[in-house]
């Protein structure tokens, strides 16, 4: 069995088929899905999504870096709100995108210690967005760092000696997804050198695709299409990388599906 640690697909790319979409995973062993929330406005098709599937999909809470405006503290309050329900297994997705937008760096780096002590006081793991920002966003979990908090790097793209900075914090993983699959990259490379232990899979969907369907809509069916890749530049079996990855989730996430 595989696990999607990363996948959004509750936003509305998927309205029109996300029963065939689920499916598809399903038929291809995907069959748990760890759902970031985005923000406000994303929290009803997050709810709806878990209603239907609510064996397969895991919501979390939080609010991603690229949805942090002036009126962020606003924005959190609705969002601690949904958390304290109690119903979320992580506080995702949250960090800093210096990518996009450079106008709230300020504001992201104040929501994401608030989401940060969030998660220390529910004992929940912490799904982090480094967009341009890697070393940013470990300096600051690093800060805020106790044995409480735990978590994942997801689309991680740095280097071995980083996720093993990263495996040093304890109880932190890299997520890797669909780049690890792009020529020119460099990410394959790098996980050459990223053992196992230290690697979550995920999709993103519906962002960044893996070859072959590359600039195509994303879905949590191409996991298998990413342990693959690892498998290969690892040059060991997929079998095991699905294992091992899907151990690391579940420790990740305290969850036996
Ligand atoms: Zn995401």
């Amino acid at each position: 069995m595989f696990i999607d640690t990363h996948t959004h697909l509750f936003l509305k790319q998927f309205d029109e088929d996300i029963d065939a979409v689920i499916q598809r995973s399903l038929d291809r062993g995907v069959e748990a899905f760890f759902l970031p929330n985005i923000d406000a406005s994303t929290i009803d098709a997050l709810k709806a999504l878990v209603n239907k599937y609510p064996k397969q999909c895991f919501p979390m809470m939080g609010l991603h870096p690229c949805s942090v405006k002036a009126d962020y503290e606003e924005e959190l309050k609705l969002l601690k709100a949904e958390l304290d329900t109690g119903d979320y297994c992580a506080v995702g997705e949250i960090g800093l995108d210096f990518y996009w937008d450079k106008s709230f760096t300020a504001q992201q780096k104040q929501a994401l210690a608030i989401q940060i002590e969030w998660a220390k006081e529910k004992e929940l793991p912490i799904v982090l967005h480094t967009r341009d920002s890697f070393e940013e966003t470990y300096d600051l979990v690093k800060s805020l760092n106790d044995d409480r908090l735990t978590g994942v790097f997801h689309c991680f793209g740095e280097s071995p000696e980083a996720a093993q900075k990263v495996h040093d914090l304890g109880g932190f993983y890299v997520g890797i997804g669909g780049v690890v699959t792009f020529k020119n990259a460099g990410v394959a490379e790098k996980v050459v050198d990223i053992p196992l232990e230290m690697i979550v899979l995920e999709t993103d969907s519906p962002y960044l695709a893996p070859t072959p369907n590359r600039g195509k809509r994303n879905e949590s069916s191409y996991i298998p299409d990413i342990a693959a890749k690892i498998a290969q530049v690892k040059q060991i079996k997929v079998e095991e990388v699905m294992k091992q990855t899907t151990k690391n989730a579940q420790k990740l996430y305290k969850t036996t599906v």
